[in-house]
């Protein structure tokens, strides 16, 4: 068996433990003679899953008894509807544009409202966070928006924008529990888990309770308002079960490494080996203001797309996968989650050391 260094943005590299484990469970779950992907939702060793994975959760995240956590599908893009179908009472919701994420969040949040751009970075390719101390919020929108860690362009919120008192909404797929979060700062944090936390198939929504009413607009799917997944713990139909499942196993897995500070500190430590050398590189150049600088997604450039695409190429051929950037921006882009150990980065950076000696002029 050979396992590359894989730096996709997702889906994406997960801990090897947890995928041994999956596979000695293949044939047979812990006695019951079948895979956990053929037992049935409501049976009783699924029930122990789900709930396990849940209070695992809510442990990682410090999650206060008043929110409630929702394992559904559809992906992180479901989510750009089911939130104004559920949250725009008014009918308004501010914006933050700092990347396509948040731009299609925006887009289809127009579908069901009037959705306003409260700030952007667009006027620099979305290469920073926008300064969100004093943004202008009319006083009657239900939510303010933010995609808080921008995959594509390696930007993440150090901050929380000052929200003035609205509900803040955010998308942390490529940021999820890569550190710790204060949930009571947000009425809804979601994210789709295949860049940090599992198989693609399982968004997690982390969810206030008083923001789940009846009151959605008029016309919303019943399996697209959240009070029919919270009333039924998540089971009003079949979840995507053995994705959860995945979950559940990568949760104990952080629970094992120390939890979500000791994360941080590693994705600290791991982040700094890249920037470091890129912040000293004559070849290769980050693209992001540096205090806005992702832990996750580190995008960088030569300069020289001929240059790039040798890298790409050159690099792969070392074992080095899935280095080139997001189709929109071009350049690469090194994905390196909670499950990249830091001897892929410190590898990475040796061979982009010689890379440059060769190609540098
Ligand atoms: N939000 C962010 C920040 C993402 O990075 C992605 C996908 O890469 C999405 C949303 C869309 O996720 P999905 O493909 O699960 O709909």
């Amino acid at each position: 068996m050979s396992r590359v260094y894989n730096f996709s943005a997702g889906p994406a590299v997960l801990p090897e433990e947890v995928l041994k484990e999956a596979a000695d469970e293949m044939l047979d779950y812990r006695g019951t003679g079948m895979s956990v992907m053929e037992m049935s939702h409501r049976s009783k060793p699924y029930d122990t899953i789900i709930k396990e994975a849940e209070a695992d959760l809510r442990e990682l995240m410090n999650i206060p008894d008043n929110y409630k956590v929702l394992f559904l599908q559809g992906g992180a893009s479901q989510q750009f509807a089911m939130i104004p179908m559920n949250l725009m009472k008014n009918r308004k919701a501010a914006y933050i544009l700092t990347g396509q994420w948040a731009k299609k969040a925006y887009q289809e949040g127009k579908i069901y409202g009037e959705a306003i751009e409260v700030a952007s970075s667009a006027d620099k390719m979305f290469s920073y966070i926008p300064d969100c101390s004093d943004l202008d919020i009319p006083e009657d929108v239900d939510y303010v928006y933010i995609c808080e860690n921008n995959t594509i362009y390696g930007t993440k919120f150090k901050t929380l924008p000052n929200t003035k008192g609205h509900t803040l909404v955010a998308d942390v797929s490529s940021c999820f529990l890569s550190e710790p979060v204060d949930v009571t700062k947000y009425g809804v944090i979601y994210g789709g888990v295949q860049k940090n936390v599992g198989p693609a198939g399982v968004v997690i929504v982390i969810i206030r309770e008083d923001l789940i009413t009846e009151d959605c607009l008029p016309g919303t799917p019943t399996m697209l308002k959240y009070k029919i997944h919270a009333d039924e713990g998540s089971l009003y139909n079949t979840p995507p079960a053995y994705g959860i499942y995945i979950c559940g196993k990568v949760f104990k897995w952080l629970k094992k490494q120390g939890g979500l500070s000791a994360m941080k500190e590693y994705n600290e430590k791991k982040a700094k080996v890249l920037y470091d050398f890129l912040d000293e590189s004559k070849l290769f150049k980050g693209t992001v203001r540096k205090e806005d600088r992702s832990l996750m997604n580190v995008p960088f450039v030569t300069g020289n797309e001929e240059l790039d695409a040798k890298f790409i190429k050159e690099s792969k051929e070392a074992g080095f996968e899935n280095l080139k950037g997001h189709r929109s921006v071009g350049g690469m882009r090194a994905s390196i989650y909670n499950a990249m150990p830091i001897e892929g980065v410190e590898k990475l950076v040796e061979f982009m050391k010689a890379f440059e000696e060769k190609n540098a002029r």
